[in-house]
């Protein structure tokens, strides 16, 4: 595997500028359209599995963070928080789990609704040292594919199985497989929550829906989230390090904290548990991993650029077939400067998926000849209407 950073810059996916700060990378239209690509190939499997999708904001009162147990237990990886006034401070948040507590507590919730699945890609902060920042594998602005779970005791289990399930659909789909998966416990020292109950059962929950989800685990202690214990996924980078892409959580803390509640069938007050859960990470670590395991060559469907329309002579120029692409909104460009030979290179060096070259007798019978950058892939002097619904269908999201 070459390192993202590198292709990261042949390919023009993102950018770190010195003067917006390290750990704080831009994406550009290449690797921007990519991510669009994969926020929108989440949200539908998401949306497919029952979750509900909301926005919050990035930051939020230091109140909220000294009741979520953040300031206390985490404070050294967050930014200090923002005076306005005496009275008034707020934090860059370092998770959502705070805001998407509140949006369950936005009314009163019945059991009926259990489970309630919320998701958000939504930013988050870390206050990373900068020897530590690269490229998109650690950054200080984090865009979470996250996602909360409220569910009766009874529920977790299925839940976190589910989490899993839907997590392996997700890595299959992107084209890649975690290095191994890890069970992260409470270690010793005072950043954990101390209350042994909460911890046992939380773990032992993990430890069956792991289980029956068929999931081989190593178990390691002192790698837990503050609140609670967690699955980790686990990637290995191209140089051998390891790193945490995406999580599920079992938490009893945060509910309690936030005084979460729902009405139950026989009347009376319950609490809910929390699930935390990630399918894919965040954006940037799961792009790090992306372009190493694809060499920068993603599938077709969320390659930056899918089709590369290269007219022989502008005598050929592929109009039609450009505006049947975007009409199918397929990312497509025409390219005419250079010699045809020194676009096709150009189209290989940018690992387009697909080259339609138009030459004066495709222009004349209303075709395109395609090119695959993959072997085995789409080929051959198609009409433009089977080659648009080809093309369509090649370069879909699963
Ligand atoms: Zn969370």
């Amino acid at each position: 595997m070459q390192d993202h950073r590198k292709l990261g810059r042949d390919l023009e996916l993102f950018h770190s500028d010195p003067l917006v700060g390290a750990g704080l990378p831009l994406w550009l239209p290449a690797g921007a359209a990519a991510r669009r690509a994969v926020e929108d190939y989440i949200h539908a499997l998401e949306r497919r599995n029952g979750y509900q999708h909301v926005y919050s904001p990035p930051l939020a009162k230091q109140e909220m963070y000294v009741r979520s147990g953040h300031l206390p237990h985490f404070a050294d990886d967050m930014f200090p928080p923002m005076a306005l006034s005496e009275h008034d401070a707020f934090v860059l948040r370092p998770s959502l789990c705070p805001h998407h507590a509140a949006v369950f507590n936005a009314r009163g919730r019945s059991y009926r609704e259990l489970p309630l699945r919320i998701g958000e890609i939504g930013g988050q902060y870390r206050a990373e040292r900068s020897g530590v920042l690269g490229g998109l594998s650690r950054v200080r602005a984090i865009s979470l594919n996250d996602g909360h779970i409220f569910c009766t005791e009874e529920q977790v289990h299925a839940e976190v199985v589910e989490s899993l399930r839907l997590m392996r659909v997700a890595h299959e789909a992107l084209g890649f497989q975690p290095s191994s998966f890890r069970l992260s416990l409470r270690g010793d020292g005072g950043k954990y929550v101390d209350d042994p109950a909460m911890w046992d059962k939380a773990s032992s929950v993990l430890r069956d829906a792991l289980a029956d989800a068929g999931v081989s685990y190593v178990e390691a202690a002192g790698e837990a989230a503050f609140y609670g214990p967690k699955v980790d996924v686990q990637l290995l980078d191209h140089a051998g390090r390891e790193s945490t892409l995406a999580t599920v959580q079992v938490d009893y803390f945060q509910p309690a904290r936030f005084d979460l509640s729902y009405v139950d069938a026989d009347g009376a007050r319950r609490r809910p548990v929390m699930v935390h859960r990630s399918a894919a990470g965040s954006l940037e670590r799961l792009f790090a991993h992306l372009i190493e395991v694809h060499d920068g060559a993603f599938p077709a469907w969320y390659a930056p650029l899918q089709v590369a329309v290269l007219p022989v002579s502008d005598a050929c120029a592929g109009g039609e077939f450009l505006r049947a692409c975007r009409a199918a909104d397929l990312r497509v460009e025409e390219w005419h400067a250079g010699s045809l030979g020194a676009r096709i290179r150009q189209a290989a060096a940018r690992k387009v998926p697909f080259v339609a070259v138009v030459g004066e007798r495709e222009a004349a019978d209303g075709a395109v000849s395609l090119r695959p950058r993959d072997p085995g892939a789409l080929s051959g002097v198609l009409p433009i209407g089977s080659a648009i619904a080809a093309l369509s269908e090649v370069c879909s999201a699963p």
